[in-house]
């Protein structure tokens, strides 16, 4: 579904590069980040490539936020965090990136996890 050229995520939804699937339905995909902020960062998107929440679909963002929880849970059982930051960052000027939208899922150790 993803369709933009030169968008490392659509890739990632079309499988013309490899992630590490956490989670996938029609509307979403949740992997690993390459990064890893911390242990289990996580990513969700969704398979519609959509720049930033000044672009998201209503539709979308329910698609997306029906499952967090289910991320959010996945995460806890597989790392046991202590707890955990949804991240979104959206234009240039706020950090963003990567131009196809997303969620960061940052499980949380303690004031020295390396996330701040
Ligand atoms: P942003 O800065 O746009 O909020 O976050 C983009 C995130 O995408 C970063 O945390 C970065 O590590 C991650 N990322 C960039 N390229 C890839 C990739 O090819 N694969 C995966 N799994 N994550 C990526
Ligand atoms: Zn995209």
């Amino acid at each position: 579904m993803g369709h933009e050229n030169d968008c490392i995520f659509c890739k990632i939804v079309n499988g013309d590069i490899p992630a590490s699937i956490v989670y996938e339905d029609d509307y979403v995909l949740a992997f690993t980040d390459i990064g890893q902020v911390t242990k289990g960062h996580t990513l969700l998107i969704p398979k519609k490539h959509q720049e930033n929440i000044f672009e998201l679909e209503e539709d979308t963002a329910a698609q997306l936020f029906r499952v967090a929880p289910t991320i959010a849970n996945a995460i806890k059982k597989a790392f046991d965090p202590a707890g955990l930051n949804m991240v979104n960052n959206n234009g240039k000027a706020a950090m963003q990136s990567v131009f196809h939208y997303h969620l960061h899922f940052i499980p949380r150790y303690g004031k020295d996890d390396g996330f701040q």
